[in-house]
């Protein structure tokens, strides 16, 4: 019944973060149409939220974008733990199209993505393929290149099956993007999925986004407001620290890490105009307090790169 309970609170993480993004969307922080296709509602959040917000989405997109075209296209993207993301029809827009691109979530999550695409010209129309040559069922949804599949994480017998199910090629290089996922799950399963990918692709790069530094008292601070809406965070553990981040990937058969908090991404890997403009949105009061944010989350790159393409200097 707790188990039950506790996923429960960890699916509602989606509606959390789907509610962030479509505020910053709605203030202008960045550009995505299909966001409020998915999520109707919006709830005002505070100038540190929605900065935070904008150098997670930004951070993690230039890093895929960079993958993609340093690939050429010939790539494989999955999103795990996926939610309402919408990087599939962005990516499109903005003309970076790849080979296969598969989500996965548990079921009552894909379910009502699956109902929301399935009812949207727009977002149908991104799928590029004639409705007959669409899968459909409740909680997935099958065409040529996107895949919405659902799957407990935990279980990698369920996660194995997906991948042939979405006819994941393992040769094909392949990026998997984990956004605020692992933490809620204990660290034998992250592992043992982490391992699994890193067994299974001979050339795969991962981005890894959540919690950092929860050692001090922000952290614990920040654990404990988590909790008290439920969510377990068996996970925590390798959020200890950059250190800790980055060695979960060389300890399941990784060649490399890096893990950056969310100051330096700020900093290094978003574009200085697209900060001073993002600047003038909202008046930051507490600008300790983002960067006590900022401190307390990180982005960990990882590579397994067999044929020298250079994956681990696409954050440098
Ligand atoms: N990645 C999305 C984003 O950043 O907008 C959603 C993030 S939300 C905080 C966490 C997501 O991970 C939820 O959609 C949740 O259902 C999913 N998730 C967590 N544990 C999972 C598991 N064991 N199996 C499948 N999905 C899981």
């Amino acid at each position: 019944k707790h188990n039950l309970d506790g996923d429960e609170a960890v699916r509602s993480t989606n509606d959390d973060a789907s509610h962030c993004k479509r505020f910053a969307v709605q203030l202008g922080y960045w550009t995505d149409p299909y966001l409020p296709l998915l999520v109707r509602s919006t709830e005002r959040k505070t100038p540190e939220i929605n900065r935070g917000y904008f150098a997670r989405v930004i951070g993690i997109t230039n890093i895929i974008e960079k993958f993609i075209k340093a690939m050429e296209g010939n790539c494989q993207i999955v999103n795990f733990g996926a939610g309402f993301d919408t990087l599939y029809w962005k990516l499109l827009d903005a003309g970076l199209s790849v080979k296969k691109f598969v989500e996965i979530d548990f079921a009552n999550v894909t379910s009502r993505k699956c109902h929301y695409i399935r009812n949207n010209d727009k977002l149908i129309r991104g799928l590029h393929s004639d409705d007959e040559e669409i899968r459909y069922s409740t909680s997935e949804l099958h065409s040529g290149v996107y895949h919405l599949a659902a799957a407990d994480l935990r279980k990698l017998s369920e996660v194995e099956s997906k991948l042939v199910e979405c006819s994941m090629e393992y040769n094909v290089p392949t990026l998997f993007l984990f956004e605020c996922v692992l933490v809620y799950m204990p660290i034998q399963f992250s592992h043992a999925l982490l391992q699994l990918i890193a067994d299974k692709f001979s050339t795969t790069f991962c981005i890894n986004y959540e919690q950092v530094n929860m050692t001090d008292r922000f952290g614990d601070v920040m654990l404990s407001n988590l909790r008290s809406r439920g969510c377990s965070l068996a996970g925590v553990e390798a959020c200890a620290s950059l250190k800790s981040q980055e060695d979960r990937f060389i300890l399941n058969g990784w060649d490399g890490a890096r893990a950056l908090e969310m100051n330096q991404v700020y900093h290094s890997l978003i574009s200085p105009v697209e900060i001073q403009r993002i600047e003038k949105i909202e008046f930051l009061d507490e600008k300790e307090l983002l960067d006590q944010l900022f401190h307390h989350y990180c982005i960990c790159v990882a590579w397994k790169d067999s044929l020298d393409l250079k994956l681990n200097l696409l954050t440098i």
